[in-house]
């Protein structure tokens, strides 16, 4: 390239940064790796809500990267509170810790694809209420960042053209969506919508049961509170029967 060339490239791209000042484009190598991967999306103009996964604009090797801006920026949180992260022994490493606890564990459904899985063809034509559960939640709300533990159960109406997942696989799928911070309301909405692409059967029914941590241990301290939801589709919403022998075989009360 000539050096003529080069400069005009250059004032291209810093008119992209003035006409689109939301963002540095990702291209900009003095960029912070959030804000090259924000870019991304907003360019894909996609949503990058606390619960949305945003792993086909993550580059291998961003994730590691992550962990060190997170860290850096969560040492400046601690001081902010006034931690004396240099003598204290206890927090000397915590920013590393919480970074990669959210990047790497509890929120990890947000950076990486989902779990493969395998779907089968209802060779035996099953048409049969099928339940899976309970599979235990571990999520943390959007709000505080507060645990969120509970369980889930599944009920599928499969038909002919269903496709059926090995059991262990809703599981995989619950904590892909679970590990990300959620809305009790919006995880069991999300959980469905992607049952109903995967297994596509006639009526599916999902269930959670939670406790919401920041109802315990800040707020209002109240101990004994669940919430729970329920997303009822296709059969399950038009057949009342179905739906009871659904809610009578989880038996919620256990
Ligand atoms: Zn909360």
């Amino acid at each position: 390239m000539k050096p003529s060339e080069m400069s005009a490239g250059l004032i291209n791209r810093r008119s992209e940064i003035m006409s689109d000042n939301s963002d540095t484009p990702e291209d900009n190598p003095e960029a912070s790796i959030s804000s090259r991967i924000r870019a991304r999306v907003k360019s894909a103009r996609q949503r990058f809500h606390a619960n949305d996964n945003i792993s086909e604009f993550i580059e291998p090797g961003e994730l590691e990267a992550l962990v060190d801006e997170v860290t850096s920026k969560m040492k400046g949180v601690l001081e902010s509170l006034v931690i004396d992260v240099d003598s204290d022994h206890n927090t000397q490493d915590t920013a590393r810790r919480v970074a990669k606890m959210y990047l790497t564990e509890v929120f990890r459904g947000r950076y990486v694809p989902a779990p493969p899985v395998t779907e089968f063809p209802n060779a035996e034509y099953l048409n049969e209420l099928m339940i899976v559960g309970p599979i235990k939640v571990r999520s943390a709300c959007s709000h505080h960042f507060c645990p969120i533990m509970g369980r889930l159960w599944i009920g599928l109406m499969p038909n002919e053209h269903s496709n059926l997942i090995g059991l262990s696989k809703y599981a995989r799928l619950a904590e892909w969506v679970m590990s990300r911070p959620q809305i009790q309301e919006e995880a069991i909405t999300q959980m469905s919508d992607l049952l109903m692409k995967k297994v596509a059967p006639d009526g599916l029914a999902v269930v959670m049961e939670a406790d919401h941590f920041c109802m315990h241990w800040r707020g209002v301290k109240d101990t004994g509170a669940k919430m729970i939801n329920s997303v009822m589709r296709g059969s399950f919403l038009k057949d009342a029967a179905l739906r009871r022998e659904f809610l009578s075989l989880i038996n919620l009360k256990d």
